[in-house]
């Protein structure tokens, strides 16, 4: 069997939430460098849980780093998807194969991808036409990172091979395990948290509040991607951004909706 490198012809952008500075982006530009091309666009600080927002008030700076294994890196002073709106249209234009988001700290699962920045990078790379990979570890540790970086850059090259699929983020987390059992293709699931809201008082007797909260008893079944990584499995799950819900969308359309007032005889 002949085993087709990548070699230089593949040119990688690799971004996350976490920033530049962080282990999982690290140790991923490390591994994916033995394979192809890398270059990196990250926020210059962390930037979790900041969904798909874009800096439109502000200006943006992209300040060149040294990241070991990247051809290039900038660290940018917004938004993961300003990162690659950045790199795509002015740092790296017309140089880029693929996006590859992470490897997060910490999972990205279920109905938390709403809020995740590293998907959200990744997704803003299929919209700007580029295949798109997201990489997030449950429970991360610096030997967990180095283990899935590996497992990473071996599923970029076997995704390769067959052809990226068009128009969707392929959505990995890895469980937090030494050895996962193997690969479930899956469903995004629910993940429902308790306690979501801690209240506390400040020195001066003000209330403040943080955001915070502890998961609930998964009652997750398979085939979701919560299931599938808390029994030890690496969860895949495709992604699209199109929100659309088509189960009901002919039932909607079926009701004839008017404006009120706007009946027409
Ligand atoms: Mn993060």
């Amino acid at each position: 069997v002949e085993v087709k490198r990548l070699g230089d012809r593949l040119r990688i952008l690799v971004t996350n939430d976490d920033g530049i500075e962080a282990k999982g982006l690290r140790t991923l530009v490390r591994a994916l460098s033995e394979e192809a091309t890398v270059l990196v666009a990250a926020p210059d600080q962390e930037r979790s849980a900041t969904s798909h927002a874009i800096t439109m008030r502000q200006p943006l700076r992209a300040v060149k780093r040294e990241v070991p294994g990247a051809e290039c890196a900038y660290a940018v002073s917004g938004t993961p998807a300003d990162c690659v709106k950045l790199a795509v249209d002015k740092l790296y234009s017309g140089r880029l194969d693929l996006v590859v988001s992470g490897i997060n700290h910490g999972a990205n699962l279920g109905t938390d991808v709403l809020y995740s920045g590293t998907v959200s990078a990744a997704l803003e790379g299929v919209i700007l036409g580029l295949p798109a990979i997201a990489f997030s570890l449950v429970n991360p540790t610096a030997d967990g990172f180095e283990a899935c970086a590996n497992l990473a850059a071996g599923l970029v090259i076997n995704v390769q091979r067959r052809g990226w699929p068009a128009d969707t983020l392929l959505n990995i987390n890895f469980p937090g395990v030494p050895s996962p059992k193997g690969l479930q293709v899956t469903t995004l699931g629910q993940q429902r948290y308790i306690n979501a809201v801690q209240e506390r008082e400040d020195p001066w007797g003000g209330t403040y509040y943080w955001l915070a909260g502890e998961l609930c008893v998964d009652e997750n079944e398979e085939p979701t991607d919560v299931w599938a990584v808390n029994h030890g499995f690496v969860s895949l799950t495709p992604v699209h951004f199109d929100l659309t819900d088509y189960r009901v969308l002919k039932t909607i359309a079926d009701w004839r909706l008017e404006l009120p007032g706007g009946e027409r005889e």
